[in-house]
């Protein structure tokens, strides 16, 4: 299957495959327009969308894209089932589609029940993890956040991360306010700093970049305790709370991110 990637919204990506067949699979589409225009120029035949939660820039393009093409069949953990889901999918679920086997993961924390799909080497992981980042958790649950970045920690280290927004930039900055002498950081910065000067995108991004540069899968890291003022018994949990936790209040410009 080959990878492409739409722009949405202010920063979101709908993430597409498609094959020698130009059947395609669709996940997360936030929006119908522009989704529906590629695959009108593309001459690609929809067979499936595939969503991780329930939030409106993942979810709000389904009602259109089944009018447009009513055989797709629509995939999604039980919180989206309000969207015309066909199909509930759950942790270990084997999805399979043009003959491919794709992975349901159970991977909570930025909601209750956001899930992710492994089609290797693709992972879709929804709004759990981002590049030199997490995302935000909401209804209180860190340890679900916590365990299911870790989940995806330990996939193979040549899995494509494919995450659902552009915020490799902002997470960075604030990669660097936490470990300023970070070599592997800056560097990184800057070489995303051109990319996106150039318009182009910072995704997708393989798991063993992300080891290096996220701080969120480095919270085992001593230097992470020392840079934040931690005291050495905390643990990796502690410490990612607390992590997320400065990250929900942390300004760039006077933007939070
Ligand atoms: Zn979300």
């Amino acid at each position: 299957m080959i990878l492409t990637s739409i722009s949405i919204l202010n920063d979101n990506y709908v993430w597409i495959l498609y094959d020698s067949n130009s059947f395609c699979i669709i996940i997360d589409p936030g929006v119908a327009e522009n989704v529906i225009k590629k695959i009108e120029k593309k001459r690609w035949k929809p067979i499936a969308i595939l969503l991780t939660h329930n939030h409106t820039d993942h979810v709000g393009g389904v009602k259109e894209i089944i009018k447009k093409y009513p055989d797709i069949i629509v995939f999604g953990p039980e919180e989206t089932k309000k969207n015309n889901v066909n199909k509930i999918v759950k942790k270990g679920d084997k999805i399979k589609l043009l003959e491919n086997e794709i992975n349901v993961f159970f991977t909570p924390g930025h909601t209750l029940g956001h899930v992710s799909y492994y089609l290797k080497p693709y992972f879709f992981c929804g709004d759990t993890l981002f590049s030199g980042g997490c995302g935000r958790v909401f209804e209180n649950r860190f340890v679900d956040m916590y365990q299911s970045i870790n989940l995806i920690k330990f996939l193979p280290e040549k899995t494509i991360l494919c995450c659902s927004h552009e915020y490799t930039l902002s997470n960075l900055i604030f990669s660097m306010s936490i470990l300023p002498f970070d070599k592997k950081i800056k560097n990184y910065y800057k070489k995303i700093k051109k990319i996106i000067s150039k318009n182009k995108k910072s995704l997708p991004v393989y798991l063993k970049t992300e080891r290096k540069i996220n701080i969120f899968l480095r919270t085992d890291e001593e230097i992470i305790k020392k840079s934040m003022g931690l005291e050495k018994y905390k643990s990796d949990l502690e410490v990612f709370i607390l992590l997320r936790k400065r990250k929900d209040n942390f300004l760039i410009g006077a933007k939070r991110d």
